[in-house]
């Protein structure tokens, strides 16, 4: 995949890895991560992983077990650096009855991932630096690091710009106004002129606010076949390329979130050959499901940008592959029941995606395995995929679309002064997840972390299953479940 330079660039001001602790849980000072294949930037191996104090002490094949070591069993294991979420909503402060930092850490745990940035669309917005400061600090005991993103306008009303430059200062690296789109094409240039002296990206939420106004799912097929108002196509590209033009005009860099049109994939793909500032994220269930999924009017299946065709699919499928699309990402939305209940066009839109987007991900590209591979004996052992799948990626493919990628877009990555992405060596941050990337398992609502219940795969059998998370040391997920 072509490397992203301008992501690696910039890391102007404090960054929010001036906010680390040091490991918080005495009685785990040593964790050896035993008998799994290491997964990160530099390749596979076979090797166990030695985390002291937080810090990765050792890593190699066949090491003795430190006295008093915690050992966590990783055979037939991918362990990989922790993941890196950048579509997280938190819902608090003000949406606890959805989800608290607390829950959706554990869900996120639970998922592999060592740090979410959390959406600013929360009551009140992030869109300050007292709202900004408030989640960070929930964030301090979480499962996880908890990062933010602004907003980037005040109130997320899309009129007047929001203090970036003191939600910057600290160490916000993402903003954006996710839950709708920047209307205006006058303040999205602004903001872009000032994102850009900050050396910070703005996140898009790709939403043509007129075309889309009334749809309740993708506007095609089903939506003509079951009667429901639907969102076109185009009311997500024509905002994707007016953020190309304001990107290519200004030189601010844009991150668009959850595309979900292979018009969309054209656009971005065209746009970096040319050399623009942009990157794209995509969610699992854009990766895996259709529209046709509506068909029974299950509003677990709404969500915004809605469930889109096969040819879609396909188009964001290739582009993972490709290296159009820079980092998978959950857009977990945690709903009360209540939001859920009534008909689709009442009900709120979102789902949640934490704890399954390792499952659904690798099996969407065609990297899950059923039974690893054998090694050679002597460490290495060869990537598989799957012929005739979709996209047919290796693992490594897709945890760097899940783990290294967005920590840099994020700005936690280690070479920007944070503790995210890996690779898994001595020195390193002890922020790792161990995979069973052939674990076969049926997804229970009711056994979830998340505070609340709206997944799409509740009842469905997912292959590859977390098995442990090492968040700065502490193992906080063991045998798939949560320590605390
Ligand atoms: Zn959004």
């Amino acid at each position: 995949m072509p490397p992203v330079p301008w992501i690696w660039a910039r890391a102007s001001g404090p960054a929010m890895a001036d906010r680390r602790r040091t490991p918080a849980v005495a009685r785990h000072a040593t964790v050896m991560v035993r008998g799994g294949t290491v997964v990160d930037e530099t390749g596979e191996r076979r090797a166990d992983v030695v985390i002291t104090d937080g810090v990765v002490t050792a890593v190699g094949p066949g090491l003795e077990v430190p006295t008093g070591a915690t050992v966590l069993d990783a055979v037939d294991c991918l362990v990989a650096p922790g993941l890196v979420d950048l579509h997280t909503h938190l819902r608090q402060p003000g949406g606890e009855e959805a989800e608290t930092v607390e829950t959706a850490s554990r869900a996120a745990a639970r998922g592999g991932y060592t740090a979410v940035v959390g959406m600013p669309n929360t009551n009140p917005p992030i869109d300050n630096a007292a709202v900004a400061l408030e989640v960070l600090g929930l964030g301090e005991p979480a499962l996880c690091r908890v990062a933010v993103a602004g907003a980037i306008t005040v109130g997320r009303a899309g009129e007047c710009l929001a203090p970036m430059g003191e939600l910057a200062a600290l160490g916000v690296r993402l903003f954006t106004d996710d839950g709708t789109g920047v209307q205006d094409s006058g303040v999205m240039r602004r903001a872009l002129e000032y994102a850009r002296g900050l050396g910070v990206t703005l996140g898009q939420h790709c939403e043509d606010g007129d075309l889309a106004a009334g749809g309740h799912m993708h506007e095609g097929a089903w939506s003509s076949r079951l009667g429901v108002p639907g969102v076109p196509a185009a009311a997500e590209e024509l905002m994707v390329a007016r953020d190309i033009m304001l990107a290519r005009l200004t030189g601010g860099r844009v991150h668009f979130l959850h595309l979900s049109t292979a018009g969309s994939l054209a656009l971005v793909a065209t746009a970096k050959a040319e050399g623009l500032p942009v990157t794209a994220e995509v969610a699992p269930h854009h990766l895996a499901l259709t529209d046709a999924e509506l068909a029974g009017y299950d509003t677990v299946f709404k969500v915004n940008p809605p469930l889109r065709t096969e040819t879609d699919v396909a188009a964001l499928r290739a582009g993972c592959a490709a290296g159009t699309v820079d980092a998978v990402a959950t857009d977990h939305a945690p709903h009360p029941s209540q939001a859920k209940d009534g008909p689709l066009d009442t009900a709120a839109p979102g789902m949640l995606g934490l704890e399954t987007a390792v499952a659904v991900t690798l099996q969407a590209l065609g990297a899950e395995r059923d039974g690893m591979a054998e090694g050679d004996g002597n460490g290495a052992v060869p990537p598989t995929t799957r012929p005739g799948a979709a996209a047919s990626m290796t693992v490594g493919d897709v945890l760097a679309l899940m783990s290294w990628r967005p920590a840099r877009i994020a700005g936690l990555s280690v070479e920007q002064g944070g503790d995210q992405g890996g690779p898994i060596a001595v020195g390193m941050p002890g922020n790792l997840c161990v995979i069973d990337p052939a674990e076969r398992w049926e997804v229970d609502p009711d056994r979830l972390a998340s505070r609340s219940r709206n997944t799409p795969w509740a009842g469905r059998t997912l292959i590859g299953r977390v098995r442990h998370t090492v968040y700065r040391g502490e193992p906080v997920v063991v045998g798939t479940e949560a320590q605390r």
